[in-house]
């Protein structure tokens, strides 16, 4: 049993220790030859000394030989120990440096397959990165394609898809080009001669308080519900308008424009107007944007103003008081029912703002006669008693950033004259004097423009052709570089004249007097017909009959 567990013992031993152990015997044997060593060396020398002078000399000869034999051999045997010895050492020093090295590989290899391992790790993270960060920018141009061509911009959203990269491997862009292929194929080119054009004034917001006969003579009333549209007949028309497949689109979007060498341009009517079939284009403006005086306490709103979103808004006062800003007018009610309508315009088209400076503009006063209290109206002497605090350098600030954020999300300005001026019969003279302070009082605000809408319908000729050679007012206006111009004409659906030197259109009124005409058959031809149902649309809140008589 004793021996059985002292070999397992042993059996359990490492080479390394058994080597040790290997070391450790043959220097105890060593040390145990050393000692038999000295001791038969003693005895020899004993023996030597006793035996001198009593052995015979052969004898004692023989005797020295056998102890220097002896002597040797124990030299010998003593040498062969201390190299069995040595060997083993150096033995045991070279398993220990094989095993050093065997251990700097094993643990030099580990470290290395580590680093390796995480180096590898981490290109795999990159590529994963890589990888999604191009399928978020596919996502986004995909997104942004779709923007594009809902508002029938194919040819963008085509283009934008064509420049991402494995745009004709990738699947998802393979298909979205091929749909957008497909659906331009099957829009149409829209005849720009037959657009009509249709125009609105500042909506009421309170038609209790426009219409409050207790509070305004009879004409203004009239005026009111002549030429005014609430904001709930605006909200119908828009609707309706949509819902029959009207698009919006610019004034400009019905010609080509070629920029000539002498820096004068020539029109060509756009053959490449393209819509789906059961979609037509219609273009908008807004006329007197101003908030004149005479809007004061009638249910308007007070002023325009931009949002924290960077959006124009309108500032309303109700009949209580409250002050609240919010979509009080067409800008913003028309941006914010095509923003969430985004096909209802072409290429993210918005309206024109026809524009007079004699009272500011946007409700801010603005004109130089705030400024220099010159030439002062009754009523803009009454606000400027009421406002102490006017700053007229603040107020075209304010103006300015409103112009800036209505052109930011896509409307154009157009000059209205600014005294609201009948063109009719005026002399050059007169119409230069005018346009030259809406060239310094509402053009440094909303900047230049190419674009004159006519105030109260007017025009500077017939229906036939301007002719700058015979016609001086004419020759006056395109010098001052407005090559689009506008009338109103309500007896027609539409009214356009392409020619090379300039683009003229009629506009419909969407008022009072022309929604009644047309609900009350007093009109030849309800030209409203395709637009909406004026029945529906007619406010009931408005008096009636609706007359011409008022003043506008
Ligand atoms: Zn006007």
């Amino acid at each position: 049993m004793e021996e059985k567990k002292r070999k397992k013992r042993k059996r359990r031993l490492t080479p390394e220790e058994a080597e040790r152990r290997r070391a450790a015997r043959a220097a105890r044997e060593l040390r145990q030859a050393d000692r038999e060593n000295q001791q038969i060396t003693g005895e020899v020398r004993q023996s030597v000394r006793g035996s001198q002078g009593e052995v015979p000399d052969e004898q004692r000869e023989a005797e020295e030989r056998r102890i220097k034999n002896k002597e040797r051999s124990v030299r010998r045997a003593r040498k062969e120990k201390h190299q069995q010895i040595l060997i083993r050492a150096l033995g045991l020093v070279a398993v220990l440096m094989v095993l050093t090295v065997i251990i700097f590989f094993v643990v030099n290899d580990h470290v290395h397959d580590r680093q390796e391992q995480e180096a590898y790790k981490a290109q795999k993270e990159a590529e994963i990165a890589a990888e999604e960060a191009a399928l978020a920018a596919r996502r986004a141009s995909i997104a942004e394609a779709e923007k594009l061509a809902v508002i029938y911009d194919y040819d963008g959203a085509i283009a934008l898809l064509q420049s991402q990269e494995n745009y004709d491997t990738d699947n998802d862009l393979i298909n979205a080009i091929a749909q957008y292929t497909a659906e331009k194929s099957a829009l149409e080119a829209k005849d720009v001669t037959t657009v009509p054009h249709i125009f609105y004034h500042s909506l009421i917001v309170d038609p209790a308080r426009a219409f409050d006969s207790s509070k305004w003579a009879a004409d203004e009333i009239a005026g009111i519900n002549a030429w005014m549209t609430t904001v709930e007949e605006f909200d119908k028309i828009t609707q309706q308008m949509y819902d029959n497949g009207w698009v919006l689109i610019r004034m400009r979007d019905l010609v080509v424009e070629t920029k000539n060498e002498d820096g004068t341009v020539t029109f060509s009517q756009n053959k490449n107007l393209l819509l789906p079939a059961d979609k037509h284009p219609f273009v908008l403006s807004i006329d007197d944007w101003s908030y004149y005086h005479s809007y004061d306490g009638k249910g308007y709103g007070d002023k325009a103003v931009v949002d924290e979103n960077g959006k124009v808004k309108i500032q309303y006062t109700d009949a209580d008081g409250n002050v609240s800003v919010g979509d009080y007018d067409v800008l913003p009610r028309l941006n914010t029912f095509l923003e969430a309508h985004p096909d209802g315009a072409y290429k993210g088209a918005r309206g024109m703002a026809a524009m007079t400076g004699y009272n500011g503009v946007f409700g801010y006063r603005t004109d130089v006669a705030y400024k220099t209290g010159e030439r002062l109206g009754k009523d803009q002497a009454a606000w400027l008693e009421a406002h102490p605090d006017f700053d007229w350098d603040k107020e075209v600030a304010e103006a300015t950033k409103v112009a800036e954020a209505a052109k930011a999300s896509g409307w154009e300005f157009a000059c209205h004259t600014w005294g609201h001026l009948s063109v009719t019969g005026k002399s050059v003279d007169t119409l230069s004097t005018d346009q030259q302070k809406w060239q310094n009082t509402v053009a440094n605000i909303t900047g230049k423009t190419d674009t004159i809408i006519f105030a109260h319908g007017n025009d500077i000729g017939t229906w036939r052709d301007y002719d700058a050679s015979t016609n001086d007012v004419y020759a006056y206006f395109k010098s001052m570089g407005y090559n689009f111009y506008a009338n109103v004409d309500a007896s027609n659906q539409y009214w356009v004249q392409i020619r090379k030197d300039y683009v003229r259109q009629g506009r419909i009124d969407c008022d009072g007097l022309q929604m009644w005409r047309a609900k009350a058959g007093e009109a030849k031809t309800n030209v409203f017909e395709e637009f909406f149902d004026v029945n529906d649309v007619f406010d009931s809140r408005r008096p009636t009959p609706v007359s011409a008589t008022g003043k506008a």
